[in-house]
């Protein structure tokens, strides 16, 4: 029996000229950067990961927002929102209806020694969801609690420090996915310096109680997460009680429900956080996964 190979897509945004850039489809086997490309040598650059189904983005304006804000961070200058949307609408248009994808943007800072006014390196591309995390959405996740290290307000006083910043270099928040595994659960939540808690590696941390749905806030340097955004915008009409406050892990442990909110992964109930149990909610863990956009597991 042969398997279809999975559907994989690259593009690449280029300048054509003063103000217009265009997208070069790129065969996703073939090499792309330069040896002295920021993104490999630093990690000095910026990028974004959304969801997409059947010819849809998820919320690609809250991304692509986003984005714009790492830019800004990192003083880097990008192309228009419009030759962004041009790219992530090619990268859709090869994609097959049923397939719940990924789809990456992705910028750096261009080459290193190159000239000052020199273009950022800009490509994305679209791979198919990495099953673990839909059996995760429906299923739900067990976290440990790992420092971050910092205090929770030092990185609204350090710019340096990139808070709110969705940069490229991941090697941190990789290796406490790494240290997670090893202590045998799914997922990380950062706890700050402080005692604060902050947000997992690659999403954001919302709890409930009573009807007050609640999430950290981002002068804690935390990324302000588009799927967090998203629903908190929706929660109001649904009858919750959407705020942005600070809590420490035993006010989340006593929590009447915790999920994790991520682009790809979408709502995943928190049934564990270093070996406590946490309270679920069935019902509202559903009514999140629908504010989420993103596909209901069954
Ligand atoms: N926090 C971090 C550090 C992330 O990398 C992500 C993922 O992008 C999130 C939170 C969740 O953000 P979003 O809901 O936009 O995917």
């Amino acid at each position: 029996m042969t398997s279809t190979p999975a559907p994989r897509f690259v593009s690449v945004l280029r300048r054509e000229n003063q103000d217009e850039w265009a997208v070069h489809r790129h065969d996703p086997d073939a090499p792309l950067l330069t040896a002295f490309d920021y993104a490999p040598n630093r990690g000095d650059g910026a990028f974004e990961a959304m969801h997409v189904y059947n010819g849809v983005a998820n919320k690609p304006h809250r991304h692509l927002e986003r984005l714009s804000r790492s830019l800004h961070n990192l003083q880097i200058v990008g192309p228009p929102y419009a030759a962004w949307r041009s790219l992530i609408d090619d990268l859709i248009a090869q994609w097959p209806d049923g397939v719940e994808g990924v789809l990456k943007l992705i910028i750096s800072r261009g080459q290193e020694g190159g000239p000052i006014d020199q273009d950022p390196t800009v490509f994305g591309y679209l791979v198919e969801l990495d099953p673990v995390l839909a059996a995760q959405r429906r299923d739900g996740i067990t976290m440990v609690s790992l420092t971050f290290g910092y205090p929770a307000d030092v990185r609204e006083r350090s710019p340096w420090l990139l808070g709110s910043t969705k940069y490229l270099s991941y090697a941190v928040n990789m290796a406490a996915k790494r240290e997670a595994a090893e202590r045998g659960a799914d997922d990380v939540l950062f706890l700050s310096e402080d005692g604060q808690v902050l947000e997992g590696p690659n999403s954001t941390l919302i709890w409930l109680s009573g009807k007050r749905l609640a999430t950290p806030g981002s002068h804690t340097g935390i990324l302000r997460g588009t799927t967090q955004e998203e629903i908190f915008s929706r929660a109001g009409a649904a009858g919750l009680e959407p705020m942005i406050t600070s809590a420490t892990l035993s006010d989340i442990l006593a929590a009447d429900a915790v999920w994790m909110s991520s682009s790809t992964r979408g709502i995943a109930a928190v049934h564990e956080i270093d070996g406590a149990s946490i309270a679920q909610d069935a019902e509202k863990t559903r009514l999140l996964q629908e504010l989420s956009g993103l596909p209901v597991p069954n």
